[in-house]
C-alpha cells in the first residue's frame, strides 16, 4: 500500500514539474505576433511606418523629443515598457535620447547596414517592432545613446 502511495506521489511530482516547466517557457519566450492587416489597423499610419517598416520620424517632429516629464515609455504596439524617463537625456539630436534601456531584455539589437551607413538598429524584444538606433555617442553611465522614434513609443506618467 505504502508503496503504491509513493508511486502516485512521485507521478504527481512529475507532473508538477513538467507544468511548471510549461509555463516558464511559455513565459520566457512570449512574443507577439500580428499579421500586417493587423498592425495596420492598430496603428495610425506613422506608428506603422515606423514600427513595422523601419521608418524614421522627422527631426524635432514627434511628440517626446522634448518631453520632460516623469514616467515610463512602453512600446505602442505591445505595451511592453522599454524606457524610464530618469535615463531620457537632452541630446538636440531631435529625437527622444536614452542612455539605457529599462533592462536588457526588452530590447533586441541588430546589425543594420541599409542607407549606406553601418548602425545598430534597436527593436522591442516582444513583437520585433522598431524602435530606432543605438549609437556610441552618449552620456555616463553608459556611454550610449537610444536614439528612439516618438511615434515608437507612449509615455505614462507615474507618482
Ligand atoms: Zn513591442
Amino acid at each position: 500500500m505504502k508503496k503504491y502511495f509513493l508511486q502516485f506521489l512521485l507521478i504527481f511530482f512529475l507532473i508538477f514539474t513538467i507544468a511548471c516547466n510549461k509555463n516558464n517557457n511559455k513565459f520566457m519566450s512570449e512574443k507577439i505576433i500580428k499579421t500586417e492587416e493587423e498592425w495596420m489597423s492598430q496603428l495610425n499610419d506613422e506608428q506603422y511606418y515606423v514600427t513595422r517598416l523601419r521608418g524614421t520620424e522627422r527631426a524635432f517632429s514627434g511628440k517626446y523629443w522634448n518631453h520632460k516629464e516623469y514616467g515610463i515609455y512602453s512600446c505602442i504596439c505591445c505595451n511592453q515598457d522599454l524606457f524610464l524617463s530618469d535615463t531620457k537625456f537632452d541630446s538636440g539630436c531631435g529625437w527622444p535620447s536614452y542612455f539605457s534601456p529599462i533592462n536588457s531584455n526588452v530590447i533586441i539589437e541588430k546589425k543594420d547596414i541599409s542607407h549606406g551607413m553601418i548602425r545598430t538598429e534597436v527593436l522591442c524584444s516582444k513583437c520585433n517592432a522598431h524602435l530606432g538606433h543605438v549609437f556610441p555617442d552618449g552620456p555616463p553611465p553608459t556611454g550610449l545613446r537610444y536614439c528612439i522614434n516618438s511615434a515608437s513609443i507612449l509615455f505614462r506618467s507615474i507618482d
